[in-house]
């Protein structure tokens, strides 16, 4: 049994608003947006984390970027600009195991982060 929480988003077990999805990757907003566009792009299929990319699983990074593309063209910020976003690990407080990437926009975001 699956307990991982993004997997049950991903099967669609647990609700979500789901701005974008195709047979790799899912596309849902942030429960807790630090952006007016706070969207959270994961891979269909469980990574852990940064760490556990590798050359059997980076097809379904490439399709998170290539999603990112059309989804800051849907949510109107590409061209405003936005941030991607990936805490790997205890020092960048990654709260959820599976590989996940933040596109933050809409507003002026600061530079360095905390
Ligand atoms: P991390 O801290 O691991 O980089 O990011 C995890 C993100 O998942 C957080 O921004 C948090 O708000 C979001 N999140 C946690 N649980 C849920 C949930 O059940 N639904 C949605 N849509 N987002 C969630
Ligand atoms: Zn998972």
């Amino acid at each position: 049994m699956n307990e991982c929480l993004f997997c049950k988003i991903a099967n669609k077990e647990i609700p979500s608003t789901i701005v974008y999805e195709n047979d790799y990757v899912i596309a849902f907003e942030d429960i807790s947006p630090e952006a007016p566009v706070h969207v959270l792009v994961i891979p269909k299929k469980h990574i852990a984390s940064l760490n556990d990319i590798n050359i059997e699983n980076s097809v379904y990074i490439a399709k998170i970027f290539e999603a990112i593309s059309i989804i800051s063209r849907e949510q109107g910020i590409n061209e405003t600009g936005y941030r991607i976003v990936s805490n790997c690990g205890k020092d960048a407080m990654q709260t959820v195991e599976h590989v996940h990437f933040h596109l933050l926009g809409k507003r002026s975001l600061k530079w360095p982060p905390g």
